[in-house]
This record gives C-alpha cells, sequence and structure tokens, in this order.
C-alpha cells in the first residue's frame, strides 16, 4: 500500500478534502474487480503526483450517506478538487489511467505538468503468454496457461468480461440449470483466473502491439514481452452507416438492450435486424417498452425458430419485413424518426419511437492489432486446428477467428485447445 494515500472517513471529509487544497478522492469498496483495477494504477499515480495533489480513499460501504450526498452511486469513483471546488470529471467504473492523468492535470501548476510527466518510470515486464482480450476466450487461455504454472498476463481496454458481461442472461453454458447472469458468469471465469496465477492489465489503452516481435505497451509506461500471444480480441457490433446513426449514438442509437433497456420504460422502440441477437434481445426489451417493432430487411426472419416463435407470440412485438433504414432523426433528446425505405416499392416512410437499436451483425476487433494477419472473407484470423495464425507463436482464439459459430462454449473451446499446445510448445 503506498504511504502517499490517505484513507479518510465522512467525519474528514471536510477538514481534509474541502480545505485541503488539491485533492483527488477514491470511494472504493471490497470485494469489487473495478476497485482493485483501479488500485493498480491509483497507487503508482500517486507516487508521481502525491508531492503536489493529496490522493485520498473512503469506503463507500461505511460512508454511504456522504457518497449518496456527493451524487456517487457506485464504486470506484474519483473525485477532484480544487480548494474545495469539486473541478474535473467524477470518473467511475473501468478507469483508465490516462483519464486519472487528464484530470490530476487540471489540478496542477502548468510548470508542473511537464515536469511530473517525465518523471514517470517506464517499467518493462516479460511473460510465458500475454492474452489480448478479457472475454471468455482469453479468460479460457489464461485459467489453463496459468494452472500449468505458465507466467500468463491479461490485456483489455475494459473490464473483464468480453461481449457476456453485458448480456442479461446465459440460458446455454453448460453447468448452470438456470440461466445466469452474463456479467456473473464471467466474473467467476475472471476470479478462477486470477486464482490460478494470471496477472491481470485491464481498463488500460494498449498503446502499441508489435506481434512479430512479440511486445504490447500499454498505458505508454509498460513494455511487456512475452514468448506466446493470443489474440483474444473478440468482434463489436457492425454499424448500418446510416445518417444519423453515429451523431446519436448514446442519444436514442444503442447496441445494447442489456446497458440501455432500461431507460425505456413505456416507450416505443425500433429495433433493426432479424437475426438471432435481435430477437433475442426484442424480447428482453419488452421487458420494458411499450412496443417493439423490428424492422428487417428480409422476407423472413434469420433467427432460429424457438426465438422466432417465441417473438411471434409477443402482443408487444410487431414486424415490417422488407424494409431497410435510411436515416434517423432526432427530436429532443433522444431519436424519434426513422425514415425507412420500402425496398419493394422504394418509397421513403417515416416510423415513429422513443429510441432505436441496432443488431446488424459482428466484426472482428482487429483495429489496432494491424494487418499482418492472413484474414477469411469476412475479416476474421484464419487459424489451423490447434489456433495457430500464420504468425510464428501468436494464437487467435474465440470470435475474432473464423469459425461457424460464435458463442461462449466455441470461445472457451478455442482458449483450451491454444492453451494446451502453447504448454507443450513451451516445455519443448
Ligand atoms: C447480444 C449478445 C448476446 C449473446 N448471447 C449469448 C448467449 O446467450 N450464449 C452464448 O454462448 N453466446 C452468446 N453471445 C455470443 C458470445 O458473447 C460470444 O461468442 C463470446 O463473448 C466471444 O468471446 P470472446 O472472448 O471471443 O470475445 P468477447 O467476448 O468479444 O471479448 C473480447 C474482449 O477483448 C477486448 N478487446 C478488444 N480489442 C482489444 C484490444 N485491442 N486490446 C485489448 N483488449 C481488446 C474487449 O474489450 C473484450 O473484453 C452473445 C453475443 C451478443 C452480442
Amino acid at each position: 500500500m503506498s504511504e502517499s494515500i490517505r484513507y479518510i472517513t465522512a467525519a474528514d471529509y471536510d477538514e481534509a478534502v474541502l480545505k485541503g487544497g488539491t485533492v483527488v478522492l477514491d470511494f472504493y469498496s471490497t470485494e469489487c474487480p473495478p476497485c482493485e483495477a483501479l488500485a493498480a494504477k491509483y497507487e503508482p499515480l500517486s507516487e508521481i503526483y502525491g508531492k503536489n495533489i493529496k490522493f485520498m480513499k473512503i469506503f463507500r460501504q461505511e460512508n454511504r450517506e456522504l457518497a449518496v450526498k456527493l451524487g456517487v452511486l457506485s464504486s470506484p469513483t474519483l473525485l477532484f478538487y480544487k480548494n474545495g471546488e469539486r473541478v474535473g470529471e467524477q470518473l467511475s467504473g473501468g478507469i483508465k489511467r490516462s483519464e486519472i492523468v487528464k484530470n490530476l492535470e487540471i489540478l496542477l501548476p502548468e510548470n508542473r505538468k511537464a515536469e511530473l510527466r517525465s518523471s514517470v518510470v517506464l517499467k518493462d515486464s516479460s511473460c510465458d503468454v500475454l492474452v489480448l482480450g478479457a472475454g471468455p476466450a482469453g479468460l479460457a487461455t489464461a485459467i489453463y496457461t496459468a494452472q500449468a504454472k505458465l507466467k500468463t498476463i491479461v490485456i483489455d481496454k475494459e473490464l473483464p468480461g468480453g461481449q457476456v458481461k453485458v448480456t442479461h442472461l446465459v440460458s446455454n453454458y453448460p453447468g448452470f440449470s438456470e440461466p445466469i447472469e452474463g456479467y456473473m458468469l464471467m466474473h467467476h471465469m475472471s476470479e478462477q483466473a486470477k486464482a490460478a496465477g494470471a496477472e491481470f492489465r485491464v481498463a488500460v489503452d494498449v498503446t502499441d502491439i508489435d506481434l512479430l516481435r512479440k511486445k504490447v505497451v500499454i498505458d505508454g509506461v509498460e513494455t511487456i514481452h512475452a514468448k506466446k500471444i493470443i489474440v483474444a480480441t473478440g468482434s463489436s457490433p457492425k454499424h448500418l452507416g446510416v445518417k444519423g446513426e453515429r451523431e446519436y449514438k448514446g442519444q436514442g442509437i444503442s447496441y445494447c438492450a442489456t446497458c440501455d433497456g432500461k431507460f425505456y420504460e413505456g416507450k416505443d422502440i425500433i429495433v433493426v435486424g432479424g437475426g438471432n441477437s435481435a430477437i433475442e434481445e426484442s424480447l428482453f426489451l419488452t421487458k420494458f417498452a411499450n412496443s417493439v417493432t423490428i424492422v428487417h430487411q428480409f422476407q423472413k426472419l434469420q433467427a432460429n425458430k424457438t426465438a422466432q416463435q417465441k417473438a411471434f407470440a409477443n402482443p408487444k412485438i410487431k414486424f415490417i419485413y422488407e424494409h431497410e433504414p435510411r436515416e434517423f432523426v432526432k427530436e429532443g433528446t433522444s431519436v424519434r424518426k426513422v425514415i425507412a425505405e420500402d425496398l419493394k416499392t422504394k418509397q421513403l416512410k417515416t416510423l415513429e419511437c422513443d429510441g432505436v437499436f441496432i443488431f446488424a451483425g459482428m466484426k472482428p476487433n482487429l483495429e489496432e492489432i494491424g494487418s499482418l494477419f492472413d484474414l477469411d472473407q469476412w475479416g476474421y484470423i484464419k487459424t489451423d486446428a490447434l489456433s495457430h495464425t500464420n504468425i510464428k507463436d501468436v494464437f487467435a482464439v474465440g470470435d475474432v477467428a473464423t469459425k461457424h459459430c460464435r458463442q461462449i462454449t466455441t470461445a472457451v473451446s478455442d482458449g483450451t485447445v491454444a492453451a494446451v499446445t502453447i504448454s507443450k510448445e513451451l516445455d519443448e
């Protein structure tokens, strides 16, 4: 624990924080993985900035009244103060080092910023296995390699869990007779990887990836050298490329029902898509919405028959076939109109709504990884049966790799095969 950090309670708040000059205050909780991820950044930063800024921590569970008064509703949350006034942003969740530094610098005199930045000591680490991506594929790999006593480091731009952490319920992962919340399933997987000895660097900026030299730089301060690299970066929702989509993302355009469904209580929603995700997520959205209208480009849905039957039987769900959105129009705080083209008549129609969810398929997360891989026609990484890629000692597992079926089970299967292969190769 860093000596530059002071632990306070609500009773100390006025004296220590409001009269404390320049202060950063961390509301933390116990048994809180995002708080652990923050602590790994907060402590080293307190060593660098601690002479100019007071670093404090307060245990949220025992100081709830103060937390609520300050608008702190989750752990961890960071607040920044200058002479008793709140300044900068209120940061919470998967907080990145770069976000903390940006807000700390608001508290510093101009001449100290560059000086402190240049005082950062760069770190070099090494490991046997570096896993890029902490979704099911990356975590399964890490569980196996760490249990095989290989030094394993898992890196993720976000908190661990991948797409599953924002999936409401998972009913098809073996071992659970009742559906399990996606975030809980992933919590168990990441705790299992940690218990096996895997180290985590999460909610980080991946500043450089050099697959040929097997090194990855995170947050611009740590260079990690590895014998083997596993790319487990998964996939992300595809954008339609329609006018208004990018501009109104988060303001009426959403790609995640679990994250945003709750904001549409009693509202009328349009869902774009007709595959499994579109139908499953539409069913979930009916828990909140007054109505869900599915706009699909084809004559029939593409989802599996069971999901289709459930959707047809749900009185809140309506269907508009053979239409494609051409524009999203925002009015007030949300998107209220979808201009859709009838693909048969080519006529444009205006559909009224309170918000839009888009489920138009997925694309591999390869932007930062570079173009050295052999890819299939859809842009996914080609591998052999053991998950080797065309780059020596670099493996690809889970949704980012070519496959017929993208599920949690297939992701963890890839991770298992790659990990066992790596163990054998490193033994040899
Ligand atoms: C809405 C929805 C519902 C689903 N429901 C189910 C279900 O019920 N059952 C089921 O079996 N499957 C379901 N799936 C599919 C399942 O979520 C995926 O198959 C699975 O998550 C793939 O795991 P993964 O580890 O390959 O990738 P992901 O889960 O996508 O994880 C990839 C991780 O890599 C990280 N990352 C990305 N780029 C970088 C980078 N450059 N550097 C570092 N980290 C990076 C991401 O932040 C992420 O954490 C669902 C998918 C969706 C979209």
